[in-house]
């Protein structure tokens, strides 16, 4: 990535080979963890040096029936949870390891499910021993380097910089939580709203619905019940589901359908082709992994012979369309 006559220019290739080019007049680095790789390729300078801490969970079968979180804490101080987990599982986690391989191998190390099967058979009767995991998935958080000794102390605040000496306007987002998205967004669309003239509001968004998020002053009940009541066939469980996935969304391709066939037919456990279609189209899946994995959890709950199914399903789509 370059910039060419005020313009950044950005060429890359998909999964299957494809070339693209982009250019626009301004680059938001928003990469996560990859942010310095992504600002080596642009061949911009850091403001920040970062703290790349890897957390892993497991996931066991259901510890307890009700819907509360546990809270617990080690002999070292750390803390981690037990959090009720698609409807039939417990996810313990996290812990806090720096991380220094590749971005493209994150996972659990066996030294991390030990921890967390020891520090969750201190608190349950039964143990969890790490038999009973059945995944494990892991993500590295994006620390701003602060000089803290352990990871867990590192600052999980967030820094935006804006560099534009080139006339290009490069805005990088080191750091930051979920549970600060808005600020964050906000903050980085204030920053660029100097510099790209069709941004004039400004922080529209606070009291904007996310997708499918514009539910009835009840909440989600309404939306289940609407749900229930219109596609009879569907399992509770897969009601439930679809209405945390997609809220109100999922009107458009649930659609009247009061049979698997008006979906296209039934994967596996709840999971259509109308459905799979949508997170092609919407979600940009491209993979049984995306589907299962990154975009639902059905992987908990699929078998091989389900999964082969659904890469039929998608071989059959080839070559993919791109999303709308
Ligand atoms: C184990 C763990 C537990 C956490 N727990 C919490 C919590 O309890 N509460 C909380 O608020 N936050 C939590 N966080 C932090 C939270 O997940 C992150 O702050 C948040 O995801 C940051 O969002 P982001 O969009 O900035 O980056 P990310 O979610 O990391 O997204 C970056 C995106 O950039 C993409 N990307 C990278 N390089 C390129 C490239 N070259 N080209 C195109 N795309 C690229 C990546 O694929 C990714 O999709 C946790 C993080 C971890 C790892």
């Amino acid at each position: 990535m370059r910039v060419e006559e005020g313009h950044w220019v950005v060429e890359a290739r998909d999964d299957r080979g494809r070339a693209y080019r982009f250019t626009g007049k301004s680059l938001v680095n928003a990469a996560g963890p990859a942010v310095l790789d992504l600002l080596a390729r642009a061949s911009a300078p850091p403001d920040h040096r970062m703290r790349l801490v890897r957390g892993s969970h497991i996931v066991v079968r259901r510890k307890f029936e009700h819907a509360y979180a546990y809270f617990f804490q080690l002999p070292d101080g750390r803390i981690f949870f037990a959090i009720p987990y698609e409807r039939d599982f417990t996810l313990i986690g996290t812990t806090d390891q720096d991380h220094d391989g590749s971005l493209a191998e994150v996972r659990a190390s066996d030294a991390e499910i030990a921890y967390l099967c020891e520090g969750a058979s201190e608190y349950f009767r039964a143990p969890v021993a790490p038999a009973d995991v059945v995944w494990t998935y892991s993500g590295v958080r994006p620390l701003i380097e602060d000089g803290s000794g352990r990871p867990e102390a590192a600052t999980r605040g967030y820094r935006i910089d804006l560099d534009s000496d080139e006339g290009a306007p490069l805005l990088t987002i080191y750091g930051g939580k979920i549970t600060s998205y808005r600020h964050v967004a906000e903050a980085a669309v204030d920053a660029l709203a100097d510099h790209v003239p069709a941004i004039t509001g400004r922080r529209w968004t606070a009291g904007a619905a996310l997708p499918g998020g514009d539910f009835p002053t009840d909440g989600a009940a309404t939306i289940e019940a609407e749900y229930r009541r219109a596609h009879p066939f569907l399992p509770a469980a897969t009601v439930d589901r679809i209405v945390k996935a997609y809220g109100t969304d999922a009107r458009a391709w649930l659609g009247g359908a009061k049979d698997w066939d008006a979906l296209g037919g039934e994967i596996a456990h709840g999971l259509s082709a109308a459905e799979v279609n949508w997170m092609m189209m919407r979600e940009w899946a491209r993979t049984t992994d995306d589907i299962l994995w990154r975009r639902s959890k059905l992987g908990l709950l699929f078998g091989k012979e389900d999964v082969e199914k659904l890469a039929v399903l998608l071989d059959a789509k080839h070559p993919l369309p791109l999303p709308e």
